[in-house]
């Protein structure tokens, strides 16, 4: 769970990226990092924490140069520590290089191992770093056939910027599990910019050019821009929670509209699970397209049950279990003058350990509700993620050992309900290219999506087909230097 960013070209580089790296900000909450170059050298800074508080208006002066990259990240490989922020920086015989990485890749700790037994010295826990190795010890002499060279060996889904003295490079992995695409500056045709989600363009004054295919490889430096195909061809394999649940709603990715895939989520949900009800509510924010979707579909007011705090990070974010169980009520506070007496309905796009609903479900009984029918927008969530969204292991996953009457009772619903794989496959499928109805000049032109069919997603958390294989390795191991 992570965000990347990336400009070349730019005499306000680390103020774009910055910009940047706040509008990707609800990829990863836990540490930000920007790296500038000035054609010589690489400046780097990197901490703990939102993009606005690691980078005060004096921190960003100290990034010198017209290109950079930048990442947010929320810790899914490593431990919650400085040393694993990004983007990492390394010096090594060719040169500088600056990697950010959004993904996680498979085999990592198998090719750690076999560069630790060659000498290899690692400083940080981050699967990552595993891709700079490999890098500085490529036999090839430019700079993006030693990327390539690393990546032909690792497994698992990247989308990557890398930063060099002189270029930018960004790659996607073969099958296009996390997103990533270019765009160009509106003021300056020849400055490119990538981004893990083109919502972030518009902030900057950026337009979206297209999404980055599936095992595309793109340089940027001072000849222009070039592409290249260095992995062999294989079928894609988007990542569907990102339409689910993590991307931003503005977003367009790979040609679908994630505002519009929601709410058709909620019209299948609706179509698969209708109820009678009074009014449909939303578990905000990333319920609310959804259940727009759903009430419409079923004929019910759709209504601000539920209120969040802006104030407060996502609670599932904060990583240790503690806050999070403090955080539900943090966030979110029921309004009663919806709720009083009335038979509601709420949706919500997953459930993972189960807590969060269970404290909504008493919230909305105790503000008055006199039924809480539940409706999720994803199905039952049994299988982690090794590609690179934050899932816990399967034990806690409240949907790999329960069953739906289970986690019913559990939650304390009068009725829960999910969508079905299909059901979910189908409505994000059927979104296609469809245009979000806005006209705004900085949106994706929408691809037609010709390619898209249900054989395109990756659906492993909820079917546990995993397109990557992963075995877990034995040795997962605990970073014994702490820096503090
Ligand atoms: P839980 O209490 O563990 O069941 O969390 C469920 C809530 O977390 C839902 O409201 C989801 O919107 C949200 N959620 C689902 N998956 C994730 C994730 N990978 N990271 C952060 N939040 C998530």
């Amino acid at each position: 769970m992570c965000g990347v960013f990336g400009i070349f070209g730019h005499s306000e580089a680390a103020n774009l990226t910055y910009l940047g790296l706040h509008a990707l900000q609800h990829r990863g909450q836990e540490s930000a990092g920007i790296v500038t170059s000035d054609g010589d050298q690489l400046y780097l800074h990197r901490g703990m924490g939102h993009v606005i508080d690691v980078f005060p208006p004096e921190q960003i002066d100290k990034l010198k140069g017209t290109t950079a990259i930048g990442h947010v990240r929320y810790s899914t490989a490593g431990g919650s520590l400085l040393k694993n922020a990004q983007p990492l920086a390394v010096d090594y015989a060719r040169g500088s290089i600056a990697v950010a990485h959004n993904g996680n890749l498979t085999n990592a700790e198998a090719l750690r191992e076999k560069l630790e037994e060659r000498g290899s010295i690692f400083q940080s826990m981050s699967d990552t770093e595993v891709i700079v190795h490999l890098v500085a010890i490529s036999t090839q002499r430019a700079v993006e056939d030693r990327v390539a060279d690393a990546l032909s060996l690792v497994q698992g889904a990247f989308s990557l910027v890398c930063l060099t003295e002189q270029s930018l490079i960004a790659v996607r992995d073969p099958l296009g599990i996390r997103p990533l695409c270019l765009g160009v500056m509106l003021t300056d045709p020849s400055c490119y910019v990538v981004a893990s989600e083109a919502s972030c363009f518009e902030l900057i004054d950026a337009k979206f050019v297209r999404d980055i295919e599936p095992g595309e490889m793109i340089i940027v430096d001072r000849r222009g821009l070039r592409t290249s195909h260095p992995f062999p061809t294989e079928r894609p394999r988007h990542c569907i929670f990102e339409f689910v649940y993590f991307a931003r709603p503005d977003s367009v990715i790979d040609g679908v509209s994630v505002y519009e895939a929601r709410k058709n989520l909620g019209r299948s949900l609706a179509d698969e699970h209708p109820v009678d009800a009074d009014v449909a509510i939303a578990v905000p924010d990333s319920g609310v397209p959804a259940t727009i979707g759903y009430a419409e579909r079923a004929k019910l007011p759709f209504e601000v049950g539920l209120v969040r705090s802006h104030y407060v990070g996502r609670t599932f974010i904060e990583p240790q279990q503690s806050i999070r169980h403090f955080g539900v009520k943090l966030k979110l506070a029921p309004v009663a003058a919806v709720l009083t007496g009335k038979r509601v309905v709420v949706v919500d796009d997953s459930i993972v350990r189960g807590t969060t609903s269970r404290k909504i479900v008493k919230m909305l009984r105790a503000a008055g509700a006199r039924e809480v029918h539940m409706r999720i927008s994803s199905p039952p969530n049994q299988w982690p993620c090794y590609y690179g969204i934050d899932t816990p292991t399967r034990s806690e996953l409240i949907a790999s050992s329960h069953n739906l009457a289970e986690i019913n009772q559990y939650i304390t619903s009068d009725t829960l309900e999910y969508l079905s794989l299909d059901g979910m496959i189908n409505a994000v499928v059927k979104t296609g290219g469809g245009n979000n109805g806005t006209s705004q000049r900085h949106l994706p032109t929408l691809n037609a999506a010709p390619s898209l069919s249900r054989e395109s997603f990756c659906d492993a958390c909820w079917s546990g087909n995993y397109p990557i294989q992963f075995v877990p390795h034995p040795r997962h191991r605990q970073m014994r230097l702490l820096d503090t």
